[in-house]
């Protein structure tokens, strides 16, 4: 089994070639430092609408090296951190429409890789939550309840036998799908969309980091990019820049890939619609069925490194290892028969970038000409197409629907200064591994142990 080495995605298709770094001082109009999809998009959507404008995008390894080329592969409608808590500022016809972008960006998705002819295993096939306990089945019936009340709501309950139907889970008491979902090959996007860029003419240097952005400037031990537009699109990576250390908790999640699968496997456990698949625990899992028949199923892993320390190429703790592949067989028992026992092929990890308030958040200051994009925690593979339309239309004075929505120009506290920081992420997800433990056992609803870690986070987990 391979154990790092950035993600299972991008050794299935190869590492790639990098491309040139930055190699002198350089004037252009707009720097996007970082190369994963909140820049890529960024880059992609100034150059479609000003193709005259010079785009230079930094990256400190290559496209796609961060979380954009090793996610779960889930091209989902999550508004990160959920909506509810936007409704009392924007009211609920702004924030429906938001969602309603959110599900069309989707789609959006879908169709400039078809126009750009990049085949990323796109599958929409919707997203599948299950319920395996009294507790979850709960929450799972509450959020069906609470979608129930928005006019686009589309996501329906089902039943323990309808969901079964659709994906055999052990323990499956009941589940909710909805349509506005497609399962992608995370790193084939990334690697497809950099290249759409430069057919653009976009400019990007690999093997670049960028040390210090100041307002007109993005500076790096090879040379400075002097912009008028400098946008910040290093998400979970964001900690490194010290004027920004506490914006963002860099937070790890890692996933395990299993060899091919089956036809045999397959007819026990289902899965015709490809959905990407998750469930209601507090530590939930995420998964995918890929295009060659094999399961990739994340999990939170180690959460965080003291100090907000960020990347080691994915390299994942065994410990973490060890209890995705006992959840794989939890989840579908048929593998664990000695016939049809997988072996994983590869472990990875990724970090992702959480504000204070768990909320995603876009924006450009006009009068620095800094812009930013980020803070999506795991949800941000649909997310980032919508905040580089948005980053575009900003950056070209362009005012249209989406530079209104309610995370743009959103703004949070910082986190906590370490020791702090440390201590609070470790003592949440340990709450949080209890609860799923206790509700597991039996419990008929929501353990305080979680409800108490909510509390602490400022979010419902
Ligand atoms: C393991 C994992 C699973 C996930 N699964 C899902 C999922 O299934 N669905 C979903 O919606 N979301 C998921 N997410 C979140 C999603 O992948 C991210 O929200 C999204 O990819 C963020 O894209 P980005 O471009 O903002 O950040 P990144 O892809 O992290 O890109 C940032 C880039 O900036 C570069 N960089 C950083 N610092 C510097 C610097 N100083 N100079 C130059 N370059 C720099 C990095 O190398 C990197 O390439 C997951 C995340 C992880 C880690």
């Amino acid at each position: 089994m391979i154990n790092g080495d950035v993600s299972f995605w991008w050794n299935q298709i190869g590492m790639p070639v990098t491309r040139p770094d930055l190699a002198a001082d350089v004037d252009a109009d707009v720097c996007i430092v970082g190369a994963g999809y909140t820049g890529l998009w960024t880059a992609y959507y100034l150059k479609l609408l000003a193709p005259d404008m010079r785009v230079v995008v930094l990256e400190q390894r290559f496209a796609g090296y961060g979380a954009s080329g090793r996610n779960g592969g889930w091209l989902t409608n999550s508004i990160t951190g959920g909506r509810d808590h936007f409704v009392a500022e924007f009211g609920r016809e702004r924030v429906g429409d938001w969602q309603r972008r959110v599900n069309e960006t989707v789609d959006e998705v879908i169709a400039m890789c078809a126009r750009e002819k990049i085949d990323a295993d796109i599958v929409k096939g919707g997203e599948f939550n299950v319920a395996m306990n009294r507790a979850q089945q709960a929450r799972l019936e509450a959020w069906a309840s609470s979608e129930a009340q928005w006019p686009m709501a589309d996501a329906q309950l089902l039943s323990a036998d309808e969901a079964r139907d659709r994906i055999a889970i052990a323990g499956t008491t009941g589940g909710i799908w909805h349509p506005h979902a497609a399962r992608i090959q995370p790193a084939k996007l990334a690697r497809g969309l950099a290249d759409a860029c430069e057919r653009l003419g976009v400019v990007i240097h690999e093997n670049t980091t960028v040390t210090e952005i100041v307002p007109g400037a993005a500076r790096s031990k090879h040379g400075t990019v002097r912009a008028d537009f400098v946008i910040r699109a290093t998400e979970g990576f964001t900690a490194n820049f010290a004027q920004a250390h506490r914006e963002w908790l860099p937070m790890n999640s890692s996933l395990v890939v299993t060899t091919p699968l089956p036809n045999a496997v397959w007819e026990e456990i289902g899965w015709v619609g490809r959905d990407v698949v998750g469930d209601m625990a507090h530590g939930y899992f995420y998964a995918q069925r890929t295009a060659d028949d094999r399961i990739a199923l994340g999990g939170r892993g180690k959460p965080y490194r003291f100090g907000s320390k960020t990347d080691n190429d994915g390299s994942t703790h065994e410990h973490t290892v060890e209890a995705l592949r006992a959840l794989l067989v939890r989840l579908f028992p048929v593998l664990g028969h000695d016939a049809h026992r997988p072996e994983l092929d590869h472990a990875w990890s990724g970090v992702l970038g959480v504000p204070r308030d768990w909320s995603a958040t876009v924006g450009l200051d006009a009068q620095t000409g800094f812009g930013w994009a980020g803070g999506y925690v795991g949800t941000g593979v649909t997310s980032t197409n919508l905040a580089g339309r948005t980053l575009a239309d900003l950056v070209l004075r362009r005012d249209t629907d989406i530079t209104h929505l309610p995370w743009v120009n959103h703004h949070v506290r910082r986190w906590e200064m370490e020791p702090l920081r440390w201590t609070a992420v470790h003592a949440l997800y340990a709450m949080y591994g209890m609860a799923d433990r206790s509700e597991a056992r039996g419990r008929t609803s929501t353990s305080p142990l979680a409800s108490l870690a909510d509390a602490i986070s400022g979010r419902v987990h």
